[in-house]
């Protein structure tokens, strides 16, 4: 499947490339994500230097670049650091043979299946910051999940240079943030190189002038994943900032990103030699992928309509949202002005791809996801409550069909679990009481009845531990941000983030990016009664907000002000705090170690969440509104639920007031119930609860499974026939005997 082109196109020549020789593999091993969610390769580079993986904020390669040469060359030399060299990369090696997996074990052609992945953002680690919140987490875990499993899949998406908004927040509370630049050389991603060692480029002809893409690749464990750049000297200037940052608010820079990422991705996929025959579209923004593969088609003299049946029937959608902003629309002129010359190439009329994209509610342009769901045959949401959502959203596209009917099935989103869980649970805790082998068949719910054997203190003194840690950090940054505050200090933003938080403390998580619907100012909605929780002298409370608002968003803006002032407000004692600059790194810490994970959507917007698996995974129990995956994942004992009140003006009065109720009466007096041993056993079997629901059933692993079987393998059958048809040949055997 990997063609030779493939094989020799390298990452441009960089620093690395002269490591001393017995050592020499780092520079692999660092190009690839595997360390992030394999400990023993994070222990390997702090093993190698442990004050650089520190000051370099867990970056392999920032840390390799800075590194002295003789510091290098006496770690070539030594025993020590060499045995565990030996050992991690043999495992490394191990782990990436591309005959390994379950996806392997069950296919008998596995070399003909390969799944291209397009998505707008990917979360993969914070020193990748090419994400604004859950769908790019998504799409990254996804990437890592399908590694494990070995899925062949290759992902497409966008190197954002100016990805990484650094949040500061002003005195009076509003988000200023600045845009950093990625520092491209010391980021775990390779500039490809075309035969000669140049630059890869290639162009996409239907804008006008041309626009040339250059490609950074980031290996994922097993999986590549290319991201497009468009800030090549070539370019004019108008064309080298489409890919600056994402979801701009100017819908013709908008249209130009997806023409860049739809188009341009599968041209960049054909030009490397990599193959594939089922096409998955994470969200609306990348659908015009579909488009490139019909000409493809259409040039080999296929007609159109054939062409649209086949791309159709190898193509997977996936709806994230049902918030009106998160479904593009353009204008139709728009399109004639960037399409224009382009439909003519696929034998398809302005009309038929007009109607492709019309809304059958509301005419007011060309809907992506209308136009997505109407290209693929296989489309899903990402809850069961979402799937409902989205059918009744949904429905006129398939008129005469009842609701059940609409054919959106649903698949509920899950989390990387090697990428969340705690380090010390995970290789202490699990591997003495679930088995040394739990992470490699995490998705048994029987390794998770284990659970129940954990002695209480065990867990509960762990979490004490992650908690302290949680809190240390917070405080290292306001400390640090003290230091830097100038000549006139505030000392109440000092206290705002979180100087006074204090581990003994029964605190509340709330962090995820400020969008209206996620109602962040929520629990601010009666302050006096807010106070009274906090301030119980004999069994406070704390709460920890964090989250960035979009740039453009200035409501969220708004929100983000009323909690900083809140978090600033002496009333509450320093028991509001409000972090800056919400990343992976900070959401490790904080699905780690706060006691209660709080969610408090308006329903029914949030298609899923997974911020409060993360949690739950980590024996953090949720507290949320009945929405997304809670519905599915609350059993009544793993953690707490608020249903939520009907629509009307005091609708948030309610729900508020729901949540303090719980609060108030169950939720407070059930963490501060210790026995003599000092441990609240109460509050330890919540913990346990949430474990065991969310190991088994919120995974990536579970979520990758079932888009294999459900939708990925009828795309390889449908592929495959195509192609033997072709080669007038009859199906002999049907591949998929196993899965
Ligand atoms: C998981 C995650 C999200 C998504 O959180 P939701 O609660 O699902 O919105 C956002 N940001 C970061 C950094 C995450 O790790």
């Amino acid at each position: 499947m990997i063609s030779e082109l493939t094989l020799t196109m390298q990452g441009i020549k960089d620093k690395l490339a002269d490591l001393p020789e017995r050592i020499s593999g780092l520079r692999e091993m660092a190009y690839n994500l595997w360390w992030s969610w394999h400990p023993e390769g994070r222990e390997l580079f702090k093993l190698l230097n442990r004050q650089g993986w520190y000051l370099s904020n867990h970056n392999p390669i920032k840390m390799l670049n800075q590194m002295d040469k003789g510091k290098l060359e006496a770690a070539s030399r030594d025993p020590h650091f060499l045995r565990h060299y030996d050992s991690v990369m043999a495992r490394f090696e191990g782990y990436m043979n591309p005959t390994s997996g379950w996806f392997c074990a069950n296919v008998t052609e596995p070399q003909k299946c390969a799944v291209a992945y397009f998505s707008a953002e990917y979360g993969l680690h914070h020193a990748l910051p090419f994400y604004a919140g859950g769908l790019g987490f998504l799409a990254g875990d996804f990437l890592k999940e399908c590694s494990d499993l070995g899925i062949p899949l290759v992902g497409v998406g966008f190197m954002y240079p100016q990805g990484y908004l650094r949040q500061m927040i002003s005195p009076d509370g509003w988000q200023v943030g600045a845009c950093e630049i990625l520092d491209r050389e010391n980021a775990p991603i390779q500039k490809m190189a075309d035969l000669n060692g140049d630059p890869f480029s290639i162009k996409v002809p239907i804008m006008d002038p041309p626009i040339n893409l250059e490609v950074w690749k980031v290996q994922v464990g097993k999986t590549r994943l290319y991201l497009i750049d468009t800030s090549s000297e070539a370019n004019e200037p108008e064309n080298r900032v489409i890919s600056d940052r994402l979801y701009t608010g100017d819908l013709e820079r908008r249209l130009r990103q997806e023409i860049v990422l739809g188009i341009g991705g599968v041209r960049i996929l054909e030009a490397m030699g990599e193959k594939f025959s089922v096409l998955h579209l994470n969200e609306g923004h990348p659908a015009f992928a579909v488009l490139e593969r019909i000409r493809m088609k259409v040039e080999q003299g296929m007609n159109y309509r054939d062409a649209f049946e086949q791309v159709k029937g190898t193509t997977v959608f996936t709806t994230h949202t049902p918030v009106p902003a998160g479904h593009d629309v353009f204008a139709h002129q728009l399109l004639d002005k960037y399409f224009g010359s382009y439909l003519p190439t696929l034998d398809l009329s302005r009309e038929e791809f007009l109607h492709q994209g019309e809304n059958p509610v509301r005419s007011d342009g060309f809907n992506m996801t209308a136009f997505a769901l109407r290209s693929s045959k296989y489309h899903n949401a990402v809850s069961k409550k979402h799937g409902e959502v989205s059918r009744k959203m949904w429905q006129q596209l398939w008129p005469g069909q009842s609701l059940e009917e609409v054919p959106i099935d649903y698949i509920t989103n899950g989390v990387h679990v090697p990428s969340w869980i705690d380090r010390r649970l995970g290789d202490v805790i699990f591997k003495r009481y679930l088995g040394r082998t739990w992470l490699e068949e995490h998705d048994q719910s029987r390794i998770w009845e284990m659970v129940d054997e954990i002695p209480d203190d065990e867990l509960w003194r762990h979490h004490y531990a992650m908690k302290g840690m949680l809190i240390e950090k917070i405080r290292e940054r306001a400390r640090n941000k003290w230091l830097e505050a100038g000549s006139d200090p505030n000392p109440n933003i000092v206290m705002a983030s979180g100087i006074m938080l204090d581990p003994a403390t029964l605190t509340l998580g709330f962090a995820r990016r400020f969008a209206s619907y996620k109602r962040p100012t929520l629990l601010l909605q009666d302050l006096n009664r807010l106070k009274n929780i906090l301030n119980n002298p004999w069994r406070p409370v704390q709460i920890i907000f964090a989250g960035k608002a979009h740039h453009d968003d200035q409501q969220s803006k708004m929100l983000l002000q009323q909690v900083f002032n809140a978090a600033k407000n002496q009333v509450f004692g320093g028991r509001v705090a409000f972090v800056e600059d919400y990343d992976e790194l900070l959401a490790q810490y904080m699905v780690h170690g706060v006691d209660v994970w709080v969610n408090n959507p308006l329903p029914p917007m949030e298609a899923s969440g997974t911020s409060g698996m993360k949690a739950s995974l980590n024996g953090v129990p949720q507290l949320s509104i009945l929405d997304g995956w809670w519905i599915e994942g609350y059993n009544g004992r793993n953690g707490w639920s608020v249903s939520g009140a009907e629509e009307g003006p005091d609708r948030d009065a309610k729900d508020a007031a729901a949540i303090y109720e719980l609060l108030e009466k169950e939720i407070v007096s059930l963490f501060y119930d210790v026995d003599e041993d000092g441990v609240s056993h109460g509050w330890v079997r919540v913990m346990k609860e949430a474990i065991k629901m969310s190991g088994p059933n919120f995974s990536a692993r579970r979520m990758a499974k079932e888009y294999t079987e459900k939708f990925y393998r009828k795309g390889f059958e449908t592929a495959m026939k195509a192609d033997y048809r072709k080669e007038s040949g009859e199906l002999k055997q049907n591949p998929f005997g196993g899965i």
